[in-house]
C-alpha cells in the first residue's frame, strides 16, 4: 500500500524512552500529520466495513484514538478497555503480567452484549501480553473477537502465538 510509507515517516522514533535501551514509537507526530493519520484510519475503516463488527475495543490510551475514529468509520460502538479504577461503573478486570510486576485491564459490565462481533484495538504490539488480556477480557463478556489490529507491531510468530489463535492485523513494523 502506497500510503504506509508516509505513516511511518510520521511516526517518530524516540531513542531511550521510557528508559535506557527502547526505541519508543511516537504516534503522537503521526497525529499531527492530517493526511497520514487520516490514511492510517482509513485502511483499517476499509478492512473492517464490511465484516458485521459491532464493537470496536479500544486499549487504553492510544488505542482509544485509533480505535473511536474507526468505529465512527465503520458504523460501530466504541468500547473503551481502562487500566485499573479508571471506569466508574460496573467492571469486569483482567489482570496481565509486565516485564516488571503486573497491569490490569478493565471493562464496562453489559458494554458489549454476548456474541456481538469485536474487533480490539491499540497502537503498538510489543509481546502481545496487553493485547490477550483484552481477548481474555471481552471473551469473558461473550463477546467474539474477530481480529486484533494496531499500527505498529512485530509480525513475530512469538506474538501472534499470545493472542491464542486470533488473527493479529499490523500496518508497520517498528522502525
Ligand atoms: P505489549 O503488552 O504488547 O508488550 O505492549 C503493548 C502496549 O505497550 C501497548 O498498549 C502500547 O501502547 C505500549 N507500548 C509499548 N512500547 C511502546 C512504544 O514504543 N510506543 C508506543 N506508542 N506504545 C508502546
Amino acid at each position: 500500500d502506497p500510503r504506509l510509507q508516509a505513516i511511518s515517516e510520521a511516526i517518530r522514533v524516540v531513542p531511550h524512552f521510557p528508559k535506557q535501551g527502547i526505541m519508543f514509537q511516537d504516534i503522537t507526530t503521526l497525529l499531527l500529520d492530517h493526511n497520514a493519520f487520516k490514511d492510517a484510519v482509513d485502511i483499517f475503516v476499509d478492512r473492517y466495513r464490511d465484516m458485521d463488527i459491532s464493537v470496536v475495543a479500544g486499549v487504553e490510551a492510544r488505542g482509544f484514538i485509533f480505535g473511536s475514529s474507526i468505529a465512527l468509520g465503520i458504523g460501530a460502538k466504541f468500547v473503551p478497555l481502562c487500566k485499573a479504577g479508571k471506569l466508574p461503573g460496573e467492571v469486569i478486570s483482567e489482570k496481565y503480567v509486565l516485564e516488571y510486576g503486573t497491569d490490569c485491564l478493565e471493562l464496562h459490565v453489559g458494554a458489549v452484549e454476548s456474541s456481538e462481533r469485536v474487533i480490539i484495538i491499540d497502537d503498538l504490539v510489543a509481546t502481545g501480553g496487553t493485547l490477550s488480556a483484552a481477548i481474555r477480557l471481552l471473551e469473558r463478556a461473550g463477546a467474539e473477537v474477530v481480529e486484533c489490529a494496531c499500527v505498529i507491531g512485530l509480525s513475530d510468530l512469538k506474538v501472534r502465538c499470545k493472542l491464542n489463535g486470533k488473527p493479529l492485523y499490523i500496518l508497520l513494523e517498528p522502525r
